[in-house]
């Protein structure tokens, strides 16, 4: 169903129709430019439509309207993408279809994009408070609650997640994260980094011990956890301004729909562009565990980066890549031909990082487009420049998010393999759900290191003299 709203711009008091979609969401953001520029910033919750800077017209008013007062006709959606604004002239000309009719005709399954959108307002009202509770607790160290929310709300039975050492506990702390990605949201990712890791564990134990422990030398897997938590739960949060490109997946060629003149009208890029600098920087950051693991398969050795015109790290090995700061060299340096780079580094687009997140670039809309193109231009060299559309930026944001599967799972790993270093595993190795753990076996062949040994992480020093005493 579709209804009419007319909105008067408090600004010039244009007036907008707008062709509002309904759906099954209630509460969502509305954004659209006003023909004077303005991003008119609505809302609609369970009172119903209202906007910070334009006011609904009574029905007195509608009644009163003359068809030549309106500059635009918009539709709406919350859950689709939708016509670009046209004049009054071009709506009254053509009977424009509904968003919703467009996309049940678009879409090849469409009774399967409907799903992942149940599962992700379902997690969003029904998970994320309590896997917060847990990220909170777990922070706060305390494990006693934590094992109560677990057990009660999370309904993690002490038979398959017992918690009596660290290991558990990072165990518990896993399922509670990546329960959102059990549901098919993302669960290729997640299945993938599982079987990456199996076959580099199986392949190249010593090589994997040896990455672990330099990710904990010159990386930070803890805070990477804890950041990639965060960042998971914060696009939760704000999902909403995110839907209407969720369904771009569905569609029969993917870019077309990227490249077609659709709007969304849930963001502005105001809204979106620090949730992507944020999801750009921490891929960049996390980027040596898949660069190590792609060492590992394609070069046998864990440090040894690609030796291609782009790498400029220090002694073009993994250490330096790691502890690289400026990480448009680490993009430039990420390649889909590589088997786990490929899993995460897809979406990472430079030109709109740079445009967004530093001062050498300048990024605005494009005039006349609605807020819906944005130009990003190198503020040293004005020739250099690309437009990326709104709803590139927010579909690239949703399929960073779904990377986080792979950066979670495998920051876990190596977590695990490091506290098996310590001498502490999981005391429980049953499968739970499609998660192939580490069998027991597994951890005590891969961990045979003795003092005097040179270290596996690649330091040149003995082991006793390097990580060895930083485990202990
Ligand atoms: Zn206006
Ligand atoms: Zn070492």
């Amino acid at each position: 169903m579709v209804s009419n709203l007319y909105l008067k711009c408090d600004i010039c008091e244009k007036i907008t129709n707008l062709k509002y979609q309904m759906g099954f969401i209630n509460h969502h953001p509305i954004r659209f430019k006003c023909k004077c520029g303005v991003t008119l910033n609505g809302e609609r919750n369970e009172k119903g439509i209202h906007f910070k800077n334009a006011k609904q017209l009574s029905t007195e008013e509608i009644k009163r309207l003359n068809l030549k007062q309106i500059s635009q006709i918009i539709s709406i959606s919350p859950e689709f993408l939708t016509n670009p604004p046209s004049s009054v002239y071009d709506a009254f000309d053509t009977m424009p279809i509904s968003p919703f009719i467009r996309t049940t005709i678009e879409i090849e399954n469409y009774e399967e994009y409907r799903m992942e959108f149940q599962r992700i307002l379902t997690y969003k009202s029904d998970g994320l408070q309590l896997v917060k509770n847990c990220n909170d607790l777990y922070e706060a160290k305390n494990k006693k609650a934590l094992e109560n929310v677990v057990r009660r709300d999370m309904r993690m039975s002490a038979q398959h997640f017992p918690m009596e050492n660290d290991a558990d506990e990072l165990r518990i702390m896993l399922y509670v994260n990546q329960s959102q990605y059990m549901n098919e949201i993302g669960k290729d990712h997640l299945l993938q980094a599982q079987e990456i890791f199996s076959k580099a564990v199986k392949d190249h134990k010593y090589q994997v011990v040896g990455l672990a422990l330099l990710l904990n030398r010159v990386g930070n897997l803890n805070r990477w956890q804890r950041d990639t938590v965060k960042l998971q739960q914060r696009i939760m949060d704000n999902v909403e301004y995110l839907l209407p490109v969720i369904g771009v997946n569905y569609y029969k060629s993917t870019n077309a729909i990227l490249k077609s003149a659709r709007v969304i009208t849930t963001a502005s890029f105001e809204d979106v562009k620090s949730l992507y600098v944020d999801l750009y920087e921490h891929i960049c950051r996390t980027m040596g565990l898949v660069a190590g693991l792609d060492n590992i398969f394609t070069r046998g050795d864990f440090r040894i980066l690609r030796n291609d015109s782009t790498n400029i790290f220090k002694g073009r090995v993994l250490e330096g890549l790691i502890t690289e700061s400026v990480h448009g060299k680490i993009v430039n340096y990420i390649s889909d031909l590589e088997p786990c780079e490929k899993l995460i580094g897809k979406y990472l687009d430079k030109d709109v990082r740079n445009g967004i997140g530093h001062f050498s670039y300048d990024a605005h809309e494009v005039a006349n487009t609605y807020g819906q193109i944005i130009n990003f231009i190198d503020a040293k060299d004005k020739t250099k420049c690309t437009n990326r559309s709104l709803k590139e930026i927010c579909y690239y944001i949703w399929q960073m998010y779904k990377s986080l599967a792979v950066i979670y799972e495998l920051i876990y790993r190596f977590q695990i393999l490091i506290l098996g270093l310590k001498g502490i595993t999981p005391s429980s190795l049953k499968i739970v759900g499609t998660n192939t753990e580490l069998k027991s076996r597994t951890y005590r062949n891969m961990i045979k290191i003795s003092p005097n040994d040179i270290c596996p992480c690649g330091s040149g020093m003995k082991y006793k003299k390097c990580c060895g005493r930083r485990l202990n």
